[in-house]
């Protein structure tokens, strides 16, 4: 199959609308799906050329349950994208990652419910979901400075947070994140050979954890605020640091499969 798209990508998350300066070049994209959640942005981050989708509108317009997640995957393949960087913000599970730790994690766990999570209703395409993450991309993040290297995020439906036992049963389980976009876009990002890569802001310490009166959205909005400069910073610095060439595998499992459909 060939794969000659060189175009990394960022979706920015809660509080990321926006990541180049006034020279990015604006895209409206539409797919089968309809259109993305905004418009694209196109710039140059390193030797890069960048595409930035704002996930949940330029005005936050979706919630973690409406957002176009197929349109959105599919308008970035179409446009040459390979390679997401996702930038989320996520209550920590664990006193050890306070607010403003930044963190790669490297499994997931589904809690959502009758979102729309594939591409392939016919064709009987199952693709490998061991390892949700592109292990080169996570690499590339979780080896600059002061990142903390995994962890398991659980993305819940929202739009509500969790409840206290919820929240004490995710921990207990290990779980270290949680979060309500990671799925399915990470799936969906698998299902088109898009390599892939959360990177988490701790905004708060989820409702098990603290002892408190629990989360609130304001508490998160100002949270990320805080760390926004940062936060960016740290994606462009990731950016810089990946290669030219896509050579990891893993990120592509149609190799030898027939697809009822072309990718885009
Ligand atoms: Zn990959």
């Amino acid at each position: 199959m060939a794969d000659n798209g060189l175009m990394l990508a960022v979706i920015g998350g809660s509080g990321f609308y926006s990541f180049f300066g006034s020279d990015a070049r604006s895209i409206s994209v539409d797919t089968p799906y309809g259109p993305p959640s905004g418009a694209i942005t196109v710039g140059t981050v390193g030797n890069h050329e960048v595409a930035f989708l704002p996930r949940h509108g330029a005005n936050h317009e979706f919630s973690p349950h409406t957002v176009p997640y197929r349109a959105n995957m599919w308008a970035l393949r179409a446009l040459g994208v390979r390679r997401i960087f996702a930038p989320c913000a996520v209550g920590s599970l664990t006193t050890d990652l306070g607010p403003g730790s930044m963190v790669v994690p490297d499994q997931l766990v589904d809690r959502t419910s009758a979102r729309a999570d594939t591409y392939f209703d016919t064709g009987g395409i199952h693709v490998g979901f061991a390892d949700p993450y592109c292990p080169t991309l996570r690499a590339n993040a979780a080896e600059l400075p002061g990142v903390v290297d995994g962890g398991t995020m659980v993305v819940i439906q929202g739009p509500r947070f969790s409840t206290r036992a919820e929240s004490r049963w995710f921990a207990s389980q290990g779980f270290t994140l949680v979060n309500m976009t990671g799925y399915p876009e990470a799936v969906l990002a698998r299902e088109l050979e898009m390599c892939y890569a959360a990177i988490a802001l701790v905004t708060d310490l989820d409702a098990g954890i603290e002892s408190g009166a629990g989360v609130t959205a304001v508490d998160v909005f100002a949270e990320f605020e805080k760390n926004l400069v940062p936060f960016k910073k740290l994606v462009h610095e990731a950016i810089e640091s990946v290669a030219q060439d896509r050579t990891c595998t893993q990120c592509r499992p149609h190799e030898g499969v027939t697809l009822p459909f072309e990718l885009p």
